[in-house]
This record gives C-alpha cells, sequence and structure tokens, in this order.
C-alpha cells in the first residue's frame, strides 16, 4: 500500500479537546455554556443512535444538553411547537432536529424553521444560501469534516482538481460549494454522469458520497490523489465505504478508512458549529 492512511478519529479528537477549550473559556467568560438542542422524532434505532451519540460527545465538552423526545404520532404543529420554543430559549445555542422525521412529517419544513443563527447543522435554506455565496454563516457538518482533513494534513485545495460523486444536500452540493471556495476547480458527478471512472480519474482529490459498497475502484483513481470516502455501507461482510479500499490505496497519496475516517468528523464539527453559535449569538446580543 502506498497511501498514507488518514486518522480521522485522532483528528476528530483534536478539533473535540479545542472545542472542550472554548466552551470552558466562553463558561468563565460568560457564566453561561453553549447548549445543544437535539430534536428526535419517534424510535428509529438508528436514528436514536446517533442522536444519543451527538449527545455524548456535547456533554463530553461540557455543552449543555437540552435533548427534546417527541412521539411516533407528534404532528408537524408539535414539532414546529418545539423548534420555536427552542429558537426562543436563549440558553440554547444550537439545534438539529434529527432525520428523517416519521412518515407524515414533512422534514423539509421543519428544518427551515430553525432559527439560522442555531441551524448547527448548516440545512436551512437560509444557511444553505449563505453557504453558496459565500457569506458567513454555520456550514453543514460533514463537508466541514472533510475540509479540516484536508487542511491539517495540508493538502493544496486551491488551484486543485476536485471530483465530487454525489449531490445531495448534505454532503456532496455543500462540499463542492466549499471546495470552490477555496478555489479547487470542482466537477460534481451523480448517478447520470457519463464516463464517471474517466471523470474521477482527473481528480487530484476525489470525493466519494454515492451509498454504494467499494464502487470507487482503483481505475478511478489517478496516481497521487487523495481520496475521501463519505460513504457507510452496512453489508454482510461488516461497515465498508464506497471506495474499493485496497487497490484505491495502492494508488493514491491520502485516503480515509471507513470506518475510522469521515465518520468520527461529522459529530466534532457539530460541536464546533454549537460553539461557533453560541459566540455569534453571544456578540449579537452585545451590540
Ligand atoms: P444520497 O442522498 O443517497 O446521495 C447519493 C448520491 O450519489 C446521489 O447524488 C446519487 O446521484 C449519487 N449516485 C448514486 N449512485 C450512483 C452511481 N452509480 N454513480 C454516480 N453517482 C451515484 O446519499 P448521501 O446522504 O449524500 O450519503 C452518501 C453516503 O455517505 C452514504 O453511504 C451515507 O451513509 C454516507 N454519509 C456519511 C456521513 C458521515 O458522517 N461519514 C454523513 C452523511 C452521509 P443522483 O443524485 O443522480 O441520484
Amino acid at each position: 500500500m502506498s497511501a498514507t492512511i488518514i486518522d480521522g478519529k485522532a483528528v476528530a479528537a483534536r478539533v473535540r479537546a479545542e472545542v472542550a477549550q472554548e466552551v470552558a473559556e466562553l463558561r468563565e467568560r460568560t457564566g453561561r455554556a453553549p447548549g445543544l438542542a437535539t430534536i428526535l422524532v419517534g424510535d428509529d434505532s438508528a436514528s436514536e443512535v446517533y442522536v444519543r451519540n451527538k449527545r455524548k460527545v456535547s456533554a463530553e465538552v461540557g455543552i449543555t444538553d437540552h435533548h427534546r423526545h417527541l412521539a411516533d404520532d407528534a404532528s408537524q404543529d408539535e414539532v414546529a411547537a418545539v423548534i420555536a420554543e427552542c429558537n426562543d430559549d436563549p440558553d440554547v445555542s444550537g439545534i438539529l432536529l434529527q432525520l428523517p422525521v416519521p412518515e407524515g412529517l414533512d422534514g423539509a419544513v421543519l428544518t427551515g424553521l430553525i432559527a439560522p443563527e442555531k441551524d448547527v447543522d448548516g440545512l436551512t435554506p437560509i444557511s444553505v444560501g449563505r453557504l453558496v455565496k459565500g457569506t458567513p454563516g454555520l456550514r453543514p457538518c460533514t463537508p466541514l469534516g472533510i475540509i479540516e482533513l484536508l487542511d491539517i494534513h495540508g493538502v493544496a485545495i486551491e488551484g486543485a482538481e476536485a471530483v465530487v460523486v454525489g449531490r445531495s444536500d448534505l454532503v456532496g452540493k455543500p462540499v463542492a460549494a466549499l471546495l470552490m471556495q477555496r478555489n479547487a476547480t470542482v466537477t460534481t458527478c451523480h448517478s447520470h454522469t457519463r464516463e464517471l471512472p474517466a471523470v474521477c480519474a482527473r481528480a487530484d482529490i476525489l470525493i466519494a458520497a454515492i451509498g454504494r459498497p467499494r464502487m470507487i475502484g482503483a481505475d478511478y483513481v489517478k496516481p497521487g490523489a487523495v481520496v475521501i470516502d463519505v460513504g457507510i455501507n452496512r453489508t454482510d461482510g461488516g461497515l465498508v465505504g464506497d471506495v474499493d479500499f485496497e487497490p484505491a490505496a495502492e494508488r493514491a497519496s491520502l485516503i480515509t478508512p471507513v470506518p475510522g475516517g469521515v465518520g468520527p468528523m461529522t459529530p466534532a464539527m457539530l460541536l464546533r458549529n454549537t460553539v461557533q453559535a453560541a459566540r455569534t449569538q453571544l456578540e449579537a446580543a452585545v451590540r
């Protein structure tokens, strides 16, 4: 294997330690810790695990827990009322509505009700608009985690040819926007892209956010490329990414594993966003 393996767990631990220090400083300066409201509707077991993990890492860095759990049969109005309460609560710095919400609720409409200054997932239309325009705001966590991994490893983004496979609102589109802001030349691919291996093989930075186990083989990877695998696929053989790791690692210079690559970065960046939100709210209150 020629590639250096990116240790996302170690980078995430470093981010969490930085955030813990910032939380302590904020608490000392203001007497208040940043607070995170995770809103979970229903009993979907995967969502419960994600929310539990986010609450656990938040508590570990000193962020106050304002978790809200609504029943499976909660109405759109009931969820909207909880979001409104959190929007108005000065102790809540960040709000996260765990998606997907149960059938019958409109997750996109509900997400859009979150106050932009508390939108720590960066998914409301206002946050998306700010991202695309490049004005200050909260950015989605997984894309932020990817940029952090690239930066920490000294990857030159400016001028690089970046190819993103996947155009979801959660990962593909926002990571493409962040890379473009950093002056990469970005190509976004999807299920209608022709000659995908050849397009990917142009990339200095290749990002796979597809949800197809081991789809990206060695022929997609330019020798020396940086390969970031966002995919999380549960297979009979265990958890695998969208990249066929061993053959891709033979050609790449840097590569993320699954698990232990991008995955740990997402909750770490949520914590950083929560502190950023708390700071912005504090500054607005002082003004
Ligand atoms: P998604 O919403 O399902 O989007 C998948 C994207 O891949 C779509 O744009 C789709 O194209 C494209 N695609 C599907 N098949 C393709 C093919 N054969 N060739 C080219 N493009 C193809 O998924 P997502 O939410 O972005 O998540 C992607 C993966 O990342 C999943 O495995 C997910 O579990 C994982 N994930 C990980 C993290 C983390 O923290 N590590 C966070 C979020 C997601 P169309 O638009 O044309 O349909």
